[in-house]
């Protein structure tokens, strides 16, 4: 997960001349520098499935294929999710309904809950945070699933499963130990439609850091340890979630 922040609305226009229609004023959306909506007057904020990029012919969601997303909440925060309820019923559908670039490059974006009453106030389709659905265990597992490095939990829409053979070494402890940690953290998770619980981390919590047997060596940090136990972690010190009840 990244912080999408700050948000910053630039001033467009969309040209529907090669449809019949006239020039329109649109406004696209800059979280972190990164655009993640060509228009918001134009998305349709109320459905369960989100297309963030309308067709820039006609401004009609769903004419082209991709940039879908669902929100949900995690905490007092939003987070952008792969429309994964609809890309599950099908191979067209994973392709029809897949997320925009920036979710599949950067991870999963989170909108504070000032950020987000600022969109409402522009746009009052947006849905109220309390409005949007908890984001379920089950759906965090997959974040971790699509986050992590060298698809060593598999790919969507495979459920996530270690392929432990990646994982080289642990940065403290014994290395079989945490990887059977992991493993169940995340089968738990998986299996389970709770909504998660999202704490910040604090100095009484221990990232557990994994180095992979890919390019580059790099580490991973997808749980954490604290005195309650162990939480499975998305981004880096940004979300912390409770994975075992
Ligand atoms: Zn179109």
């Amino acid at each position: 997960m990244w912080r999408a922040s700050p948000i910053r609305e630039i001033p467009g226009e969309f040209d529907f001349s090669s449809s019949g229609g006239e020039k329109v004023e649109v406004t696209a959306l800059e979280a972190a520098e990164i655009q993640v909506v060509n228009a918001l007057e134009l998305v349709h904020w109320e459905d369960y499935g989100i297309q963030v990029e309308v067709c820039d012919h006609c401004g009609c969601s769903g004419c082209g294929a991709g940039n879908w997303i669902s929100l949900r909440r995690l905490g007092d925060s939003v987070v952008w999710i792969p429309f994964w309820s609809e890309m599950l019923k099908g191979e067209w559908e994973l392709s029809e309904y897949s997320p925009p670039y920036f979710l599949r490059k950067h991870g999963v974006p989170i909108f504070s809950a000032h950020d987000w009453s600022l969109l409402k106030e522009l746009i009052g389709s947006i849905p109220p945070i309390h409005e949007i659905p908890c984001l379920t265990a089950s759906e965090m597992a997959l974040i971790i699933q699509a986050e992590a490095p060298g698809r060593v939990l598999g790919e969507f829409p495979q459920p996530p499963k270690l392929y432990k053979d990646l994982i080289v070494a642990v940065t403290e402890g014994e290395l079989s130990d945490w990887v059977r940690s992991l493993q169940e953290c995340l089968s738990e998770s998986w299996s389970s439609q709770v909504p998660v619980d999202c704490q910040s981390i604090d100095s009484t919590m221990k990232q557990v850091e994994f180095w992979m047997e890919l390019p580059g060596a790099p580490s991973w940090t997808p749980l954490v340890q604290s005195p309650n136990g162990l939480y499975l972690q998305s981004g880096v010190g940004h979300a912390c979630v409770h994975a075992a009840t």
